[in-house]
């Protein structure tokens, strides 16, 4: 019987389950909507378990379960096993490893969805062997996470907030309260805001930032500029973190950077321009994509069991 362990990705809207072996590679796999009233002490960790059990009945006698690895959003304190704070999901001090235990009778590890997919683009995708990682998703947010001499920084849950630096002093207002973050003026939700409102609405309405990108692969005047605030804006803080902790390798991730090189490449030559005496950063796309929190939830099983 092949050793695999459970790891479950919990986002704001669906939460994704697989087995995954020592690989890396999934067995099995489910996605469905986050429970409602995923804050209610019990209520996430019922659905959790209802999954993990459901996916131990498929693969039957053909693959051990040996742990289970849970990753969340927000603040997460991993070694007391509970969920401090989401801002998406709305809980507060949410226990989840004790009562996963008990409901499943296996080790249960907890950790933070963005730090656990770096650990998995370490072990398994596209910063394989480095010790000293900047992870950079840019999706409908901006995220942060930090491998420094081989370890995640964790600071208790609050390190990595690279998406609420402020990078534009009087820009636009954040979702934290504060203006011209990072997240506020570089995410995809910002390009695309910033687009909209510096174009004329078109029928149809919103434009996505995929649709912008390939305008700025075509060379639109309003696109290339949008583009090139949001670029700057990232510039300046992978400078600011190159900096501070001496990143030799930048994943960017989520949304943005399917775009691959149209931001890839003006970023690299913005961080460029920026640095004088620091050690330039490799910057390139992270691997795993949507499976990142999910095989980093398998990662942090794998280091359980
Ligand atoms: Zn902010």
């Amino acid at each position: 019987m092949a050793q695999v362990v459970a790891a479950v990705d919990v986002g704001g809207t669906r939460v994704k389950a697989a087995l995954v072996d020592a690989a890396g590679h999934e067995v099995e796999s489910r996605t469905v909507p986050t429970v409602p009233g995923a804050s209610v002490e019990g209520v996430l960790v019922g659905q959790v378990a209802g999954l993990v059990r459901d996916l131990r009945d498929s693969a039957g006698s053909r693959h051990e379960v040996g742990a289970c690895g849970v990753v969340v959003p927000g603040l997460v304190d991993g070694s007391a096993g509970v969920a401090r704070w989401s801002a998406n999901l709305g809980w507060r001090d949410l226990p989840v490893s004790g009562p996963l235990t008990e409901l499943l009778g296996l080790p249960v590890a907890l950790g933070h969805d963005v730090r656990a997919g770096l650990v998995a683009e370490v072990r398994w995708g596209a910063a394989s062997g480095a010790r000293n990682v900047l992870f950079l998703p840019v999706g409908t947010g901006i995220a942060g996470a930090l491998m420094l001499d081989g370890r995640v920084v964790e600071a208790d849950g609050w390190a990595g907030e690279l998406g609420h630096v402020v990078v534009e002093p009087d820009g636009p207002l954040c979702g934290c309260g504060a203006h011209g973050c990072l997240e506020a003026v570089a995410s995809a939700a910002a390009v695309e805001r910033r687009y909209a409102a510096l174009s004329v609405p078109v029928a149809g309405g919103h434009v996505g930032a995929d649709r912008i990108a390939s305008l700025v692969d075509a060379s639109d005047p309003l696109a290339v500029e949008v583009w090139g605030v949001a670029v700057e804006a990232l510039a300046r803080a992978v400078t600011l973190t190159v900096t501070l902790t001496g990143v030799e390798r930048v994943l960017v991730g989520g949304g943005l950077a399917q775009s691959g090189e149209t931001l890839l490449g003006p970023l690299r030559a913005a961080v460029a321009s920026r640095l004088t005496f620091q050690r330039a950063p490799a910057i390139e796309r992270a691997q795993l994509g949507e499976r990142a929190g999910c095989l980093g939830a398998a990662a942090l099983a794998w280091d359980l069991s």
